[in-house]
């Protein structure tokens, strides 16, 4: 529930409005049981863990099946087991700017990337605004520590899923929730332009990252069965338009992939399309792909990223090869939870 959703629920109990700020602060640092929420009067706590018990309400929507932790950063990576049995990834990472975590929008993936592990098994659901929502509390109670930045860039199609991240966006942002700044949020799409378009009018303020991945149809079409639906041509105006109603830059993730689109002549017809239909305002993020044993790919070298990364910027297209974080369990995403899947069956 939202702000105004738990104010109407209040008022249908007939208790005061003012319980909805009493409670809403509580789920919004976490609190797993009623009984922790000790500015409520024992009868009111009383009768909403019946309501719990009776499977109307529910405080917890997902608990820690699995942490992996860096020794070298701190990252950790999360596997969720929500409530109906399904399983989601979600990770922490600490940044000189603050904390940030990379939050899954959906369970598996329907999109069909050909690099990636989350869409094997096709997409099983979608995941609520609440328990997008509860990732991001779960990350927050078990490190203690504050989360500043949020990326929508895990498992799932976020603009597949769009009326529950809008929900979730309004929510992380509102500063009854957690206050996050929407400059501090950024939402990542494999191209799906609809998406794009609304969230543009929708989230003006909000960061956005475009699984671009080569710079043709052709070899975008290989990778990116999204291509066959929302082609460059169609894709990048959309980009630029991003960029132009928002006065923010945009960015294109590029993996690259040893052989597939990494090489010189690759990087300069990038830095040449970016050019003609984006402009100055983006920034190419190159990241060497993470070899996923299901799929032939394999990633290009870090040094061959890097000169990747020059010719880019000696052509006028800011870009950096991604630093790594988290190396030392750097799983591909998707791995972890289809492992327990696996296991599962
Ligand atoms: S890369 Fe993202 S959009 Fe593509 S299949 Fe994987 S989870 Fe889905």
């Amino acid at each position: 529930m939202d702000f105004k959703e738990l104010v109407k629920f209040f008022e249908e109990m007939g208790e005061k409005k003012f319980r909805a700020t009493q409670v809403y602060a509580w789920m919004m640092h976490g609190a797993q049981s009623f009984d922790r929420m000790t500015d409520l009067p024992a009868g009111l706590r009383a009768r909403l863990e019946e309501m719990q018990d009776a499977g109307l309400i529910s405080l917890n929507l997902a608990m820690i099946s699995n942490v992996q932790i860096s020794k070298s950063d701190g990252t950790r990576k999360y596997l969720l087991m929500l409530n109906d049995g399904n399983f989601v990834e979600c990770v922490f990472m600490k940044y000189k700017y603050g904390n940030s975590v990379c939050i899954s929008s959906q369970v598996g993936c329907r999109m069909g990337c050909a690099f990636c592990a989350s869409t094997i098994g096709g997409k099983l659901r979608n995941l609520s605004a609440g328990e997008m929502l509860e990732e991001v509390l779960v990350i927050a109670r078990d490190t203690g520590e504050p989360v500043s930045h949020i990326v929508v860039m895990g498992t799932g199609e976020p603009f597949d899923n769009y009326e529950n991240l809008a929900r979730f966006l309004r929510t992380v942002h509102d500063e009854k929730g957690l206050n996050i700044g929407m400059r501090n949020i950024t939402v990542s799409t494999c191209g799906v332009v609809p998406g794009i378009e609304a969230f543009t009018v929708d989230f003006p303020s909000a960061g956005l990252a475009v699984s671009l991945h080569a710079p043709s149809n052709e070899i975008r079409d290989r990778l990116l069965p999204i291509n066959k639906r929302y082609p460059l041509e169609v894709l990048l105006p959309a980009c630029r338009t991003y960029t132009e109603h928002t006065g923010r830059r945009i960015t294109f993730e590029y993996a690259l992939i040893d052989g597939v689109n990494d090489s010189f002549s690759h990087a300069k017809a990038l830095a040449r399309l970016l050019h003609s239909h984006v402009g100055k305002l983006c920034h190419v993020n190159l990241i060497p792909l993470n070899k996923v044993s299901e799929s032939a790919f394999s990633g290009s070298g870090r040094r061959h990223a890097t000169a990747f990364c020059e010719i880019l910027e000696k052509h006028g297209i800011p870009a950096t090869v991604r630093r790594e974080l988290g190396a030392d369990i750097d799983a591909a995403c998707g791995q972890l939870r289809m492992k327990t899947m696996e296991q599962k069956k």
